[in-house]
């Protein structure tokens, strides 16, 4: 897919469908199907995200959902705990797919979108956006609100790798979301197996750009691991 007028600034695009479809032929290599495997999406929230979610579902079946602001997973070990509970159990082995996926608009400027009923653009990712500006203005996020606990973390998270340094644009600070996702994910993913159970997983990054009407995957990274041992996957051009 070429990249679409003005998104210069979020990379080469996929189409959704050819990501999920090559996450199935490449994954079944490794033991990975649909009834095999139990997907997770660490997305976030924005309703935007369902046509991936969607997208998803109709590839690996119903996922389980890690999501929380802007996508950085905060479900903990508990969290994963639970999904790991749900895994098909294939001979004692259980398998993972797991989707790291934070969100970008690309539709009336970067970092825009439209939305049905709303005039002009509101922001994509807002929670992202939000966090910028709490930066910017030198919120540590080291105090947790309370009544803001998703958004304090990704403050907090994002200030551990920013330090008290410049801000950089949302493109830049979207892609440390994904990282730190990521980061998260496969600590935890990476303490799942035991003597008695045998976790396999693959984990899936990238960004969801919200194009008009539709989107498109900037793809990042994938990697896969059966019995520990870590295989980082040709990613489609
Ligand atoms: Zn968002």
């Amino acid at each position: 897919m070429s990249d679409a007028p003005g998104t210069d600034a979020v990379g080469a695009l996929v189409p959704v469908p050819a990501l999920l479809d090559w996450t199935r032929d490449a994954l079944a290599a490794y033991g990975f199907h649909e009834q095999t495997a139990l997907p997770l999406v660490s997305v976030c929230r924005d309703e935007l995200m369902f046509g991936f979610v969607d997208a998803v579902t109709a590839h690996w079946g119903h996922a389980f959902d890690l999501s929380s602001l802007a996508g950085l997973p905060l479900m903990g070990r508990t969290g994963l705990a639970a999904a790991l509970g749900h895994a098909p159990d294939d001979d004692g082995r259980h398998r993972l797919v797991v989707f790291a996926f934070p969100h970008i608009g690309a539709d009336g400027g970067i970092g825009a979108v439209h939305r049905p009923g709303v005039p002009g653009t509101t922001a994509a990712c807002g929670a992202v956006s939000v966090a910028r500006t709490a930066l910017a203005t030198g919120v540590s996020g080291v105090v947790l609100d309370p009544h803001d606990i998703e958004e304090s973390l990704l403050v907090q998270r994002l200030r551990r790798v920013l330090g008290t340094g410049e801000v950089p644009d949302l493109p830049a600070v979207t892609e440390l979301v994904r990282r730190a996702a990521v980061e998260e994910l496969a600590l935890l993913l990476a303490d799942l197996s035991t003597p008695d159970i045998v976790v396999d997983w693959a984990l899936v990054s990238g960004v969801v750009v919200h194009l008009h009407d539709v989107d498109a995957v900037t793809l990042t990274a994938a990697t896969v691991v059966v019995d520990g041992v870590a295989t980082e996957l040709a990613l489609p051009r």
